[in-house]
């Protein structure tokens, strides 16, 4: 099947006064359609700045994406002008954050907000597009929809916010959707319904998501494909399976040590990574993780690890292999 998204060598550097942040560094991966890939690793790492440089959201200044190709259904977006990118986004890509109101609009009750997307991307007639609203509202579980569409963000709960804007964000019906860190903020319960939610759309819709996260557990539910982050680079890419059952890259293993493990005494329970991550501004030409790792050769503090396939679709970046 042919590639949905194909992200090549994406880099995208923040130019401030204390010099260059490499925040996203050579990116590599691909998704097809209605797969979901799981994007790890601690902050900082540029999960969120690979979402937005492929929603081509990067504050600019001081951000830019000064290398790269993003390829969705064959077309290079980085190429496209502003007024077709919009063309694209919130109708084939849309984008769900941890903050719901980074996307609700305050002054706009949730239903106008819906009723918009709807008029400009699927040409829907507002009277047609305000029973959609409603009916997405219930679609993503929020009750008594018909009045609720009427409200404005803040009189929603947080919990609710963040149904509202899964629900305006799946309301073109996109081919792919990123969600960054959507339940962070959530309580257990609620974090539980948000992930069947995703899980129905890609059921029932066919849609593609890129989950951005630091919780392994929802990757194990939800992810197919896993792409390991660290220091703006990608350091392992594999399915899930290989990824609990066969890791290869060092901070891969820690990342999985670092999972509190509840039936453990307590000494087991939670395993943090020693040290802290390099300074973007001043990345060596060395492995990013040489001094974190237990397991460094002297070639790792010479030279930068190329990623290499190790099996079919398992790519890591290690000077072990
Ligand atoms: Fe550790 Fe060397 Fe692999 Fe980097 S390249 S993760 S320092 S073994
Ligand atoms: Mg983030």
């Amino acid at each position: 099947m042919a590639e949905l998204l194909e992200v090549v060598n994406l880099k995208t550097h923040f130019f401030t006064k204390e010099g260059i942040v490499k925040a996203v560094d050579g990116v590599n991966f691909s998704l097809k359609p209605g797969q979901t890939m799981g994007i790890v690793g601690e902050s900082g790492s540029g999960k969120s700045i690979t979402a937005l440089s492929i929603m081509r959201l990067v504050p600019t200044p001081p951000g830019k994406i000064v290398d790269g190709r993003i390829y969705f259904n064959g077309r290079d977006i980085l190429r496209l002008s502003e007024e077709e990118m919009r063309k694209i986004r919130g109708n084939e890509i849309s984008m769900i954050f941890q903050d719901p109101m980074t996307s609700l609009n305050p002054v706009l009750t949730v239903g106008e907000q819906i009723v918009e997307a709807l008029v400009y991307h699927r040409k829907m007639k507002k009277k047609e597009a305000w029973a959609e609203a409603v009916e997405l509202l219930e679609k993503v579980g929020i009750p008594e929809a018909r009045s609720r569409v009427k409200h404005y963000p803040h009189q929603f709960s947080g919990g609710m916010r963040q149904r509202a804007m899964i629900a305006m964000a799946i309301a073109c019906n996109p081919k792919l959707l990123i969600a960054d860190e959507p339940t962070t903020a959530l309580d257990v319960t609620i974090q539980a319904q948000i992930l069947d939610l995703m899980r129905n759309l890609k059921k029932n819709y066919g849609t593609a998501i890129i989950m951005i996260t630091h919780d392994l557990g929802v990757v194990a539910e939800l992810c197919e494909q896993v792409l390991v982050m660290y220091a703006g680079t990608p350091v392992e890419f594999t399915d899930v399976k290989t990824l609990f059952g066969n890791p290869k890259h060092p901070y891969t293993w820690g990342l999985l040590q670092s999972i509190p493990q509840l039936y453990d005494d307590e000494k087991q329970r939670l395993k943090p990574i020693r040290g802290m991550p390099p300074d973007l501004k001043n990345m060596k030409e060395c492995c990013p993780f040489v001094n974190r790792c237990d397991y460094s050769k002297a070639i790792c503090h010479r030279m930068r690890p190329v990623a290499k396939e190790l099996a079919p679709g398992h790519r890591v970046a290690c000077h072990l292999y």
